[in-house]
């Protein structure tokens, strides 16, 4: 079987009577079998994921099917499906069922959409990287020495590799784009609040958003129209109107593109990136888009900012893992503060307590206005100038990461520079502006390249047209 790259070639095979589900899933599971060397799935769901496509096959015949019938799709471990396994990725959570479902599986599976496995992670999705996994590392199917990226390393790999159609992730700080970009595909970070966080393990909560990762734009816009929307169960969700954007998608024609200027000059980006870069602004230019250039003086502020914010934000979220309420419990603590102490020594990896250390320290009473106050200031200084920035131009392009995947286990000795990876996709976080990231083809070693391009609140539409036209072109 070929490969598929949307939903609307699967469809149309679907209704022409060339293709049915379980010869589909049976596809794909031969795939995940072939590649399990690359440790994208923590568990595939052979048994409800078959029930699945025989139950929508029989829509599908009766002409009852939703509108994502066919659609094979895997979910990042930190998505709770209900009476299936959830991890984290974490030893504390090992075993753990979900007693209910989130918001976007329930959407889903409303759809009838096949949900086929839950995907590998880095712990709590504290990574970049996919390394901090207590399951082992993801690795990149263009080469198996090389990471996925992170923290939704799974969900990239298993659309690249073709173990699925499409993959939800989650977006904290550019986990759904930036192994979008190490692995070749395109990843949406959608508006934060545009899609609903209940029944997503938590980790920065006012950062926190579910993207998708798939081949074409039109899953991913199909996708968003079938995810975003209000949500009694999360107040944090907008409730603005949700386009079929998808059916809206049209080419878009002369927009005002802001290139940030300090993004693509900075030393440390890789020149193939830069020139591949400079060679999609040039063809943006000739689709008749305006581009402009202007300085982002706030870059080296982003990367403190951002993890300042979300170390205090994790470090809160995670307290709730104490060993007592559900989760890993240490058995042979004699009180109970050993237990707690002991139940998250063990559930818990380096870099998640790494994490809730600093948390803990940025919110404590001496530390608490110089650090965590200090970084909500610079978070609105850099909100008030993205803004501001979007009020003269449509888009925002920069690169979505430094380098193209790099070697498993070389930014691992050094929690900074694993850290300062993250500096091109935290922006669009910390401002809660949609982004997503696009494939440029591959570099000379056969890595792939990327670009990031971002828009206004809730202007999903523009950048997924916008993204459309490109590629396409
Ligand atoms: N690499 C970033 C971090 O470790 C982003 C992670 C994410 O978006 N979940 O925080």
């Amino acid at each position: 079987m070929k490969k598929y790259t949307s939903l609307t070639e699967i469809q149309a095979k679907l209704a022409q009577k060339e293709l049915d589900l379980p010869g589909l899933l049976s596809y794909y599971f031969g795939q995940i079998e072939k590649n399990q060397h690359l440790n994208a799935f923590n568990e595939v769901f052979f048994d409800s994921a078959r029930a699945q496509a025989d139950a929508i096959q029989q829509k599908l015949n009766a002409g009852t099917a939703g509108r994502l019938a066919g659609m094979v799709i895997g979910i990042k471990d930190n998505i709770c499906y209900k009476d299936h396994q959830v991890s984290a990725s974490s030893r504390m959570l090992e075993g753990f069922i979900s007693p209910y479902s989130a918001t976007v599986v329930e959407r889903l599976l409303k759809e009838d959409a096949i949900i086929i496995g839950r995907l590998n992670c880095d712990e709590f999705a504290m990574g970049g990287s996919n390394e901090t996994s207590y399951f082992g590392p993801v690795k990149n199917a263009a080469d198996a020495n090389r990471v996925a990226g992170g923290s939704s390393g799974g969900s990239a790999v298993a659309v690249q590799a073709d173990l699925c159609l499409s993959a939800l992730g989650t977006d904290t700080g550019g986990s759904v784009r930036q192994p979008a970009a190490f692995c070749g595909i395109i990843g949406l970070k959608p508006t934060y609040g545009r899609i609903s966080r209940y029944g997503v393990i938590a980790y920065a909560s006012s950062f926190d958003q579910v993207g998708t990762l798939t081949s074409s734009v039109t899953d991913a816009a199909t996708l968003l129209s079938v995810l975003a929307g209000a949500d009694h169960a999360d107040s944090t969700v907008s409730t603005l109107p949700v386009p079929d954007y998808a059916r809206e998608l049209k080419p878009t024609k002369k927009k005002k593109i802001a290139v940030l200027t300090e993004t693509i000059e900075n030393e440390a980006l890789d020149p193939e990136i830069r020139a591949a870069i400079l060679a999609a602004i040039a063809r943006l230019e000739k689709q008749g888009h305006e581009i402009s250039y202007h300085s982002f003086d706030l870059l080296d502020y982003l990367v403190p900012a951002y993890y300042v914010l979300t170390t205090a934000e994790a470090s809160s979220n995670l307290s709730r893992f104490d060993g007592v309420h559900y989760g890993y419990r240490n058995s042979q603590a004699e009180s109970l503060n050993q237990l707690y102490k002991d139940s998250r020594a063990e559930g818990f990896g380096e870099e998640v307590k790494r994490r809730i250390l600093l948390g803990t320290f940025v919110l404590s009473a001496g530390y608490y206005d110089a650090y965590y106050q200090k970084a909500q200031q610079v978070r609105r200084l850099i909100r008030e100038k993205v803004v501001s920035l979007l009020a003269s131009c449509d888009f925002l392009l920069s690169p979505v990461t430094p380098t193209p995947a790099f070697k498993m286990g070389e930014n691992m000795q050094d929690p900074l520079v694993m850290y300062m990876a993250d500096i091109y996709t935290v922006l669009a976080s910390l401002a809660g502006i949609p982004a997503i990231s696009l494939p440029l083809g591959n570099n000379k070693e056969g890595l792939p390249l990327s670009v990031q391009l971002m828009a206004k609140h809730f202007n999903e539409q523009e950048l997924l047209n916008l993204s459309e036209s490109f590629l396409i072109s």
